[in-house]
């Protein structure tokens, strides 16, 4: 046993999940000889969105752990569905995560002539038949869980002509849907999956690695514990609508083996998420049909739409962390994985000033021809990271809503005769203001207090409105895209009727006429974090031009879900 392996049996249990309780023991009891090998097992015919996440997190994190291994293998056993766009997207993503397989990256379909043989030998055992039913005549004999399933009329078929047939079903020479390859095990048993599985259907789309090679393809339970048993994985960890299927996967793989060993496959729930769908096929429908911008469209849960919205990796594992691995399904809230961004951001984004909804503020007493640098914290959570300048003048842009003509009691931003600070800057007082001829407010004017500049000796007067401001000769126009949930009802696979019905038609709201403190232009690249004070966080697109820098909004600062346990 290596080292590395050896568990300090002083190690504490609890911290563990209850997978990771299971490898432990196993682990500890010596079973594989103290080896832990876990996959992560993605088809190809998507992209990866968070619940995949949550599988990544595990498989991969619990090797990490207890210092073994996890092998990514591409499950592309299906030619129709699959492609190498999502094998490169779904490579990215792990390594995003912070994940790496290494040297040992594998595919289903390197396992292809390894299955065959073996069906070929379970048809040679009297194993395995071919049926040449339809598949609803499949279906209809194959019972209910209480009620037994009907025999295949092509069940007893002498092994010669499985033999044969099924080599001709591989040379092409039947259509698609004319037959399949059946194991024969039991039409009666209590568990569905044992009333002869169908393990090779034809396909004649060309493979994207094989080619025309094959014409035959293994169905999942073939192909997935076999896999799985070549490649030496010790755990193979999976979600709970497996259950089912365990009893098969060790099935297969005592067949298939003539030794002791047989992975261990240990289930635990899906990761759902509230406002979100997580099925591959429906995704894929949006991005087709042109619902969303594409995969990674910032509205999406997938990975890629994910990190494009400005979520880290750091933030998805606290999330994942926190929703915990059980033998229950659960709906989580979307609040919470919220949560965990707004945590990991406030303490790595960088403070810029910018305002969304701007109106044009004139302090009437300050000169014309003047400006000042006033000094703005980076990260007041992080004080390393220092301070910039930022420049003040006569003509300031605020945000629309910090200004009330007529307020309520309770308003305590900017109103005519109401003092506020500047944030970093003066105390300024409402002098007036002026309307175009559709009664819109064009220009607030103020005066400034000279006495009140922040952080001098004398200006620690207290007003109860702090507003953020960009200087106006200095502001850059950007873009800001804000996003809200992708759906409008809490769980949209629950509803009948179409998903699609069901999108929220103001999920996506473009801003044109952002204006930005100049030190945030310059400093922004693709992908940079940012908190515009006040308003939130947002990351840059990769949409961007040197002259046109395009933000999403990541998420904004109130926490709904720390007011929602604040409740509890
Ligand atoms: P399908 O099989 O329907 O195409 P899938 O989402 O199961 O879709 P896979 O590529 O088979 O996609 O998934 C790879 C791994 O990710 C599997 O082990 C699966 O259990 C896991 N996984 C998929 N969705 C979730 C989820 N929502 N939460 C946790 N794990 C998931
Ligand atoms: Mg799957």
């Amino acid at each position: 046993m290596e080292e590395k392996l050896v568990i300090n049996e002083m190690e504490e249990t609890s911290g563990l999940n209850f997978v990771e309780q299971e490898i432990k023991k196993d682990l500890e009891e010596g079973k594989n000889g103290g080896r832990l090998n876990t996959r992560f097992p993605p088809e190809p015919n998507g992209y990866l969105h968070i619940g995949h996440a949550k599988a990544i997190i595990m498989d991969f994190g619990s090797a990490e752990k207890f210092g073994g291994t996890c092998n990514l293998r591409f499950d592309d056993t299906n030619p129709q569905k699959e492609d190498t766009e999502y094998v490169e997207s779904i490579m990215r993503d792990i390594k995003w995560l912070g994940y790496d397989w290494e040297d040992r990256l594998y595919y289903a379909s390197d396992y292809f002539p390894q299955l065959y043989d073996f069906a070929i030998r379970l048809i040679k055992e009297g194993k395995a038949y071919v049926d040449e039913q339809t598949s609803e005549q499949i279906a209809a004999q194959k019972g209910t869980p209480t009620e037994p399933g009907k025999n295949s009329p092509f069940r007893d078929r002498p092994i010669e002509e499985n033999l044969d047939l099924f080599q001709k079903m591989n040379n092409g020479d039947f259509e698609e849907g004319s037959m399949v390859l059946r194991a024969k095990i039991d039409m009666a048993n209590s568990n569905m999956h044992f009333r002869d599985p169908i393990i090779y259907r034809i396909i004649k789309t060309p493979h994207w690695r094989t080619g025309d090679k094959w014409k035959v393809y293994p169905m999942y339970d073939f192909a997935h514990g076999q896999s799985d048993f070549f490649e030496g994985v010790t755990h193979s960890i999976c979600t709970l609508e497996f259950v089912p299927h365990r009893p098969l996967y060790e099935y297969f793989v005592k067949e298939l083996a003539d030794e002791s060993y047989c992975p261990r496959q240990i289930e635990f729930n899906r990761l759902n998420l509230t406002y979100t769908v997580m099925s591959k096929r429906k995704l894929l429908q949006l991005v087709k049909e042109g619902l969303v911008r594409g995969w990674d469209d910032p509205r999406m849960p997938t990975l890629c739409g994910l990190r494009r919205r400005g979520y880290t990796p750091s933030a998805i594992k606290d999330f994942v962390n926190r929703i915990g691995y059980t033998k229950y399904e659960a709906l989580n809230h979307i609040e919470l994985l919220e949560h965990s961004v707004r945590e990991d951001l406030n303490k790595s984004a960088t403070r810029v000033s910018a305002v969304v909804n701007p109106v044009k503020l004139i302090i009437t007493n300050y000169p014309e021809d003047k400006t000042e640098m006033m000094e703005m914290d980076n990260n007041p959570e992080n004080p390393i990271e220092g301070k910039h300048e930022m420049p003040f003048s006569r003509e300031l842009w605020i945000e629309r809503d910090d200004f009330m003509e007529n307020p309520p009691k309770k308003f305590f931003r900017l109103s005519p005769d109401k003092e506020v600070r500047l944030k970093g800057a003066y105390i300024i007082k409402c002098t007036g203001l002026k309307k175009n001829d559709a009664g819109e407010i064009e220009e607030i004017y103020a005066e400034y207090d000279p006495e009140t500049r922040s952080g001098l000796p004398g200006s620690d007067r207290k007003v109860k409105g702090t507003l953020h401001w960009v200087s106006v000769p200095t502001a850059v126009n950007v873009e800001v895209r804000d996003y809200d949930r992708l759906f409008s009802v809490e769980n949209p696979s629950a509803e009948e009727g179409d998903f699609r019905d069901l999108l929220n038609p103001d999920s996506l709201i473009i801003r044109e006429n952002v204006k930005l403190e100049p030190w945030g232009a310059e400093k922004a690249q693709v992908g940079d974090h940012f908190q515009f004070t006040r308003l939130g966080y947002y990351t840059v697109d990769p949409d961007s031009k040197p002259d046109h820098l395009v933000f999403n909004k990541t998420i904004g600062l109130k926490d709904t879900w720390a007011k929602e346990m604040k409740k509890i």
